[in-house]
């Protein structure tokens, strides 16, 4: 039920454990985190139960840290709430985490496709679909995480935030919307994208807003928006005025 993504210069996994509590109000039953750590290997971590579960688990066995990273709080939709529902959820021999709010419609279809051809699940969300099909076309485009990202939003239908990194592309974090929020904050040498500016304004006031059916990549140095089929779109600046 609440996203963050952070890109920059600093230790990713505070800023995405303090943004997930600050977007705590909307409710939710897990939460977790992925981190591409200084060595560029991706650590995920999730847990059912509140983000305090998942804060302990990180002090009794710590992640290496990172300065690209994603959080997610979940209110489970297709799933139970347990660990393995939890997201992220990973794909492409783990080297790919991918967060989800909303719901995919026709995650069923697009998953018995998948298995036919040999892919495996370890959850019982729609959620995965998403990740084992991004995993797929990250391969089909050669390592670009966002022509891959084209190709899954144009199989999916439902309601979607979408955020999603991978190993071999460490500093990038992508993100899509149709139907559910998303937004951007640009920071100095650090920028993020969250579904409510709640969970950055600590960090930045200069926000960004998506369009419904744009697609978003973020660097440590920038930031890129173009619609579903590629093309350049225009953003909206905004200033977040309410106090932090
Ligand atoms: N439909 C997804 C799930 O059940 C995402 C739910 C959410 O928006 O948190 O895992």
């Amino acid at each position: 039920c609440g996203i963050v993504g952070y890109v920059g210069h600093r230790d990713s996994q505070p800023i995405l454990l303090s943004g997930l509590s600050r977007l705590e109000y909307r409710g939710y039953d897990s939460a977790g985190i992925a981190v591409i750590d200084a060595d560029g290997a991706l650590g995920m971590r999730k847990r059912a139960g509140k983000l305090a579960v998942l804060r302990d688990d990180l002090t009794a066995v710590p992640m290496p840290s990172g300065t690209t990273g994603i959080g997610h709080t979940r209110w489970a939709t297709h799933g139970g709430p347990t660990d393995a529902n939890a997201h992220p959820h990973l794909a492409d021999n783990d080297d790919l985490a991918l967060i989800h709010n909303g719901i995919i419609e026709n995650y069923a279809e697009i998953k018995a496709a998948l298995v036919a051809e040999g892919y495996t699940f370890r959850s019982e969300t729609d959620t995965e679909v998403a990740a084992v099909l991004l995993g797929r076309e990250f391969r089909a485009h050669d390592g670009d995480l966002v022509a891959a990202f084209r190709a899954v939003v144009s199989r999916l239908e439902g309601a979607f935030t979408l955020l999603a990194m991978h190993k071999d592309t460490p500093g990038l974090v992508v993100g899509a919307r149709r139907n559910s929020p998303l937004v951007i904050g640009l920071g100095d040498g650090e920028n993020f994208l969250a579904s409510d500016v709640a969970a950055f304004v600590e960090h930045t006031r200069n926000a960004l807003a998506i369009g419904q059916d744009e697609i978003v990549a973020i660097t440590a140095e920038g930031v890129t928006v173009t619609d579903f089929t590629g093309a350049p779109v225009e953003v909206e600046p905004f200033e977040v005025m309410w106090d932090a």
